[in-house]
């Protein structure tokens, strides 16, 4: 072995020594409720295609359309000749689904919060986060080198105390605009399926003279009388500065976009380098999002939504029945707190024994020792599939 491959053995070796080695599984049919593996189909309880759009009819029209129109690929970068109508259509239509002046659309959910954040904040600059934000945000914190801050998980005593040292935080040099305060949060929480308290949060940056980001990656689509989110939810659109949204989850196709105002996107074009210096999405993803959002916002999407919430009740229960009580959760993101890693993946490999596709997570996703089972469900799924789920459940229970 040579000297390169060698080091990176022994980090592999030290990896799969702490139960956390992972690899990736190839998966030989289109995302759904069901996940052809290793040549076994297994009932898949994974996804984060809550409203089961990835393989909807009217995505894939759209998308196939679009390629018929605009080829597969976007030529360049936005700023470049990538900018496609197909692009600037999605991103009219997010503005109106969200309910802000404008919106952009990244490559991906991770592109757009690097961009942002890296956009409105430097060195001199506060970053607050959630102890529990995406790893995106975590990453953009420290690209953007912002004084970084992180306050206990939906714990607002803890983040008014952070808030009021960053009041104390001056420019370094004199003459240069005061320093800003940017706090992030996800609304819903990826891995353990609880919510923000978002009126809290509006409330306090306001007295503090913040500005909030909101990463709506798991609400969107999902919450709210039109389904634009949490925030539309808890009644403070226009009260937030900066809405994100991925399009690659309930939306059922891929990308990732910011909402807010007309000077907000102006200013990232011009300043977020995920979006300058990176290709234009294609014209496919473009349009399929597109077609996301309208069937979120059709009576169809009310239905699959209704379903998708008497799904996560069903899905409790059998939590419950089985052995697994899960977290308080009100998102189809239900994790069962296992505890140590090795336990993790025994109960995760055991499952997909019995045919079901239940992915074990684990640090670095979340904290040491709290690893988990996390289910989620998808709109496609059928009363059966739960019901086979507790089977298999209560059959390894003791593996
Ligand atoms: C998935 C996710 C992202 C990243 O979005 P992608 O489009 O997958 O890159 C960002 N934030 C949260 C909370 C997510 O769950």
């Amino acid at each position: 072995m040579t000297d390169f491959d060698q080091q990176l053995a022994d980090e592999l070796s030290a990896l799969r020594e702490a139960d956390l080695l992972r690899q990736l599984r190839r998966v030989e049919c289109p995302a759904g409720t069901r996940a052809s593996l290793d040549g076994r189909e297994l009932l898949n309880f994974s996804s984060n295609d809550y409203l089961g759009l990835a393989s909807h009819p009217a995505l894939k029209e759209a998308a196939t359309k679009a390629i018929e129109k605009w080829g597969a690929g976007s030529g360049a970068s936005r700023l470049v000749c990538g900018s496609l109508a197909v692009h600037h259509e999605l991103e009219e239509a997010l503005a109106a689904f969200k309910g802000t002046e404008a919106a952009l659309t990244f490559a991906t959910g991770y592109a757009a919060a690097q961009g942002a954040i890296v956009a409105l904040l430097g060195k001199d600059d506060v970053l607050i986060v959630d102890k529990l934000v995406h790893a995106c945000v975590v990453d953009a914190a420290k690209l953007c080198g912002a004084k970084l801050r992180v306050f206990r998980h939906n714990d607002l005593n803890d983040l008014e105390a952070k808030l009021k040292w960053a009041r104390k935080q001056q420019p370094a040099a004199s003459g240069q605009r005061p320093a800003r305060i940017l706090i992030v949060t996800e609304s819903v929480f990826s891995m353990d399926g609880d919510l923000a308290p978002l009126r809290n949060l509006v409330e306090l940056k306001e007295r503090h003279g913040a500005w909030l980001m909101v990463d709506e990656a798991h609400a969107t689509g999902l919450f709210g009388e039109r389904r634009l989110g949490l925030v539309e939810e808890f009644g403070l659109t226009g009260r937030v500065e900066i809405q994100m949204a991925t399009l690659g989850k309930a939306v059922g196709a891929a990308g990732g976009a910011i909402c807010g105002s007309r000077k907000l996107v102006d200013l990232l074009v011009n300043r977020a380098r995920s979006f300058i210096f990176s290709t234009a999405p294609v014209p496919a993803a473009a349009a399929a999002a597109q077609a996301g959002l309208a069937v979120i916002q059709s009576q169809e999407g009310e239905t699959r939504r209704q379903r998708l919430w008497l799904l996560v009740e069903g899905l409790k229960r059998v939590l419950i029945n089985s052995g697994f009580p899960p977290s308080a959760v009100r998102a189809p993101i239900v994790p069962a707190l296992v505890g140590a890693e090795a336990r993790a993946m025994a109960l995760s490999d055991a499952l997909r024994g019995a045919g079901m596709f239940v992915p074990a997570i684990r640090f670095p996703t979340v904290a040491r020792g709290e690893a988990r089972l996390r289910f989620t469900v998808s709109a496609e799924h059928t009363a059966e599939d739960l019901t086979t789920l507790g089977d298999a459940l209560k059959s390894i229970a003791h593996a």
